[in-house]
């Protein structure tokens, strides 16, 4: 048995008036964990516990660390999370409500990395947030879903971080027989990483990451996730965090549902019509998660982004 369950894929009315086209959500949001983040985490910890290892080490603050420590709760294993002080509340108290030991180290990410890594030993694996075939092969199963689901879309929207979502989604399209439906791959001012690759044809490391959206705020993208865009078809959309946020609003009032910044980016070039996707009909968008945020929290970003509501 997976660790990550089967998400509806819905088609939306509300976002499909809005869109002019027919738009699906595969509602990964709907994760026990809160994001799709289990379905690639959640089958590289199982191959991990298959070989024997007893204790998962994450440094994501985010997702992912949540990711792992659900994981690690259902497989028996210890897990550790090394998280900087930055760290959001919400993330800490999801982390230790799934029983992992929560280790606050630094003041910015690379600090609490270092500590992780140095954790790592034959009984301890470092499970990373997205730069491992594993996480994409288990990634890929939503797009496995979405096949038996329904009809193929004209193209896949979802949003970018360090890349695994998008090696995982072109590797379940491919395995398919899908290879020719293009991604549409969305990123926040900020965390554009991808787009910066994809223009100057090399990967580009940010010097820094300002966008509100965390979970998308890799400085650079994996290897794989660049390569594709000269296999695959890819697409790429940058949003504000102003667009992001009030897709997200919208998108509570449409779907009942409060996701987070890196979901609104993916909905926001569909809400807004974004000429990107003026040759697609159908599009399927990857409603990635929710984990990270609340409508409070939501709210207070539309005030100082000075979001439209
Ligand atoms: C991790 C994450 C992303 C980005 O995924 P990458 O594999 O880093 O590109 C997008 N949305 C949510 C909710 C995430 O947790």
């Amino acid at each position: 048995m997976p660790l990550h369950i089967e998400t509806p894929l819905v088609e939306s009315r509300p976002l499909s008036l809005a869109s002019g086209r027919t738009v699906r959500l595969k509602l990964e949001a709907l994760q026990p964990p809160g994001s799709f983040k289990i379905r690639g985490i959640g089958a590289a910890c199982e191959h991990h516990a298959r070989r024997g290892v007893r204790r998962f080490v994450s440094s994501s603050g985010g997702n992912a660390g949540i990711a792992v420590a659900h994981a690690g709760r259902r497989l028996s294993a210890a897990v550790v999370v090394v998280v900087p002080e930055t760290a959001s509340a919400i993330a800490r108290r999801s982390i230790e409500d799934e029983g992992a030991e929560l280790v606050l180290h630094g003041a910015a990410w690379h600090e609490a990395h270092a500590l992780a890594l140095t954790m790592v030993d034959t009984d301890t694996a470092f499970v990373h947030p997205f730069d491992d075939p594993l996480v994409w092969r288990g990634h890929a199963t939503m797009i496995d879903e979405a096949v038996r689901q329904g009809a193929r879309p004209d193209a896949v929207v979802l949003s970018v971080g360090g890349g695994g979502l998008l090696c995982g989604v072109v590797e379940g399209l491919r395995r398919n027989g899908w290879s020719d439906v293009p991604v549409v791959a969305v990123e926040t001012r900020g965390a554009e990483s991808l787009h910066r690759s994809m223009r100057s044809g090399r990967r580009v490391t940010l010097d820094a990451v300002t966008s509100i959206a965390t979970s998308l705020g890799a400085r650079e993208v994996c290897e794989q996730a660049f390569r594709w865009t000269s296999e695959h078809p890819v697409a790429s959309v940058v949003v504000d965090d102003a667009a992001a946020v009030s897709a997200c609003l919208r998108f509570v009032d449409d779907h009942r549902l409060v996701v987070e910044p890196a979901s609104g980016a993916a909905l926001a070039p569909v809400y807004d019509r974004a000429p990107e996707l003026d040759a697609f009909d159908d599009v399927l968008v990857v409603v990635c998660g929710g984990a990270v945020a609340s409508l409070a929290r939501l709210d207070a970003w539309a005030v100082d982004l000075g979001a439209r509501r």
